[in-house]
């Protein structure tokens, strides 16, 4: 597993990615360039941090009740994220992604598909900016679906979970923000001189 991929953070034992507490794996690199995307600073996979997917198990082999997976565009780097999960014994897996489940079934990278047996809860779609979602959590429009691919979740376990955001302080002074909340709300957060 000498295999590297690029990604733009990991954080560990959150509440707000998911039912229960959770590592969560942001992948770095995404083409689709949705207008009013919150997660720009993901698109140039080169800008990412390259980790091995040796490692990448490692550090998310220790979560109480699964991982999440986003980005970025995770089947960007399908084959990595296969020989992750592959390698990883985890309780569940959540994965978000732009493409639709049609573009999915129809894809010719192989790895996407055997990513999906590998996922207890795919949500797919771009974010739509014009038709945002106002009452399900974790989703920002109204296009995304839900695709409940096992029996470990149902939509009942999401519907009651609210969106709430999680901020950390690490050593350096960096301040990393997780989650999603109303953008109106972010920007009470906002620091201008
Ligand atoms: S698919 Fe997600 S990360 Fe990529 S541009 Fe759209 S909203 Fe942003």
């Amino acid at each position: 597993m000498k295999e590297e991929i690029f990604i733009n953070n990991i954080i560990k034992n959150t509440k707000v990615e998911g039912p229960g507490i959770r590592h969560g794996l942001w992948l770095q690199g995404c083409e689709k360039k949705c207008k009013g995307c919150f997660a720009k600073h993901t698109w140039d996979i080169e800008s990412g941090q390259k980790f091995t997917v040796k490692d990448v198990v490692s550090e998310l082999s220790d979560s109480e009740d699964g991982i999440t997976i986003s980005g970025g565009e995770p089947f960007l780097q399908a084959k990595s994220v296969f020989n992750i999960l592959d390698n990883l014994k985890t309780k569940s897996v959540i994965l978000f992604t732009g493409f639709t489940m049609e573009e999915i079934l129809e894809n010719k990278n192989i790895f996407i598909l055997k990513c999906i047996n590998k996922i207890d809860v795919l949500i797919t779609g771009r974010y739509v900016q014009e038709n945002p979602e106002k009452s399900r959590p974790f989703v920002g429009s109204e296009n995304q679906r839900f695709w409940f691919l096992t029996n470990k979740y149902s939509w009942d376990d999401f519907k009651q979970l609210k969106n709430s955001i999680e901020i950390r302080i690490k050593n350096n002074g960096n301040i990393v923000i997780n989650g999603m909340e109303n953008p109106e709300n972010i920007k009470m957060f906002s620091y201008s001189e």
